[in-house]
């Protein structure tokens, strides 16, 4: 090569190496998420990623205790700056408003929805109390469509667009047994996405779902009576649990919170400005097989 062509070339390489090594801009810099269910295992590591990724993170959780709990582990994530939590129960329509109202004041609006907050409850049908069911009901239908009416209505009002994404279950798609009352509730959850989904497109705000299947390490729902409900159910001691789950899955593989933190970030970001009323099924393959 001709000498001065040669010193383009290695000059050229150099600031490409440069470019390469320089802090890369964070994807989700600027947007202002709402995490609910912020206190347990999944809407941490969700809220972990979304702040990784330099996102505002409004966390809140009707466990006030755990709530900062969650809030001391995260700021050794990211600065107060860019965390708050507000306690609440989703139930109720007025600290619903309360927590959009929050979410307002302190970053100034919300374009992120992480619908996330919930429990789980197992009993087979003929001693499933209405009690029971209504819990289920109240928590996984109402709840989620209380929060995603106070979020519509701003992520409207802005005019920016903005994303939901439903932490829902393999078992809003596929039965188990049971849990007629969660499984329901869970399939409702799904619907109420696709529903908003239609009404949120002309505005630019996409809805969509994870479907988790169990996830046992990090989750409080695991910590209490639905495991033994769930080992009941399926006539294995609740040690064994975790690897029976793993065993059953396609992969092999335990899910675990960080695995659904990434579907809701990809969800979540501009990586899937074209996704809306989908569904992300993080299950190791159990909603489209049954290996066992
Ligand atoms: P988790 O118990 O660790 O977290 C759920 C959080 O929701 C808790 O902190 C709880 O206090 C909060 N919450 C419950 N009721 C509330 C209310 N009325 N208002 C506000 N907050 C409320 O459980 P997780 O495993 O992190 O579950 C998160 C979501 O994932 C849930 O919707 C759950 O149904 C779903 N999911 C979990 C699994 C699993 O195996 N862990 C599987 C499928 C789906």
């Amino acid at each position: 090569l001709p000498e001065q062509e040669a010193f383009d070339i290695e000059y050229w390489l150099l600031e490409e190496a440069k470019l390469q090594r320089m802090p890369k801009p964070k994807s989700l810099a600027g947007r202002i998420a709402l995490v609910t269910g912020g206190a347990g295992g999944i809407g941490q590591a969700v809220a972990r990623q979304l702040l990784q990724e330099g996102a505002c993170v409004m966390l809140t959780d009707i466990d006030g205790g755990a709530l900062e709990e969650a809030e001391q582990a995260l700021l050794k994530v990211a600065g107060r700056d860019s965390i708050a939590t507000v306690r609440a129960n989703i139930t109720a329509e007025h600290e619903v408003e309360a927590i959009l109202n929050a979410a307002a004041l302190r970053f100034g609006g919300v374009d992120l929805l992480v619908s996330n907050a919930g429990i789980a409850s197992s009993a087979p049908v003929e001693d499933t109390t209405l009690a029971m069911w209504e819990r289920n009901q109240s928590i996984l239908v109402t709840g989620y469509f209380l929060v995603s009416r106070a979020a519509f209505r701003i992520m409207k009002q802005q005019q920016l667009g903005g994303s939901m994404v439903y932490v829902a279950s393999k078992n809003g798609l596929v039965a188990s047994g049971g849990a007629s009352a969660y499984c329901t509730a869970k399939a409702a959850e799904i619907h109420l996405a696709r529903c908003l989904a239609l009404e949120g497109a002309p505005h630019g705000i996409r809805v969509n779902v994870v479907n988790p299947d169990a996830v046992i390490r990090g989750s409080r729902i695991w910590d209490g009576k639905w495991k033994e409900e769930r080992a009941a159910s399926n006539k294995i001691d609740s040690d064994d649990i975790e690897e029976f789950y793993r065993q059953r899955s396609m992969l092999k593989r335990s899910v675990l919170p960080e695995d659904i933190a990434e579907a809701v970030y990809f969800l979540s970001s501009e990586k899937a400005a074209k996704s809306t009323g989908n569904i992300i099924n993080v299950d190791a393959g159990n909603a489209a097989a049954f290996t066992r």
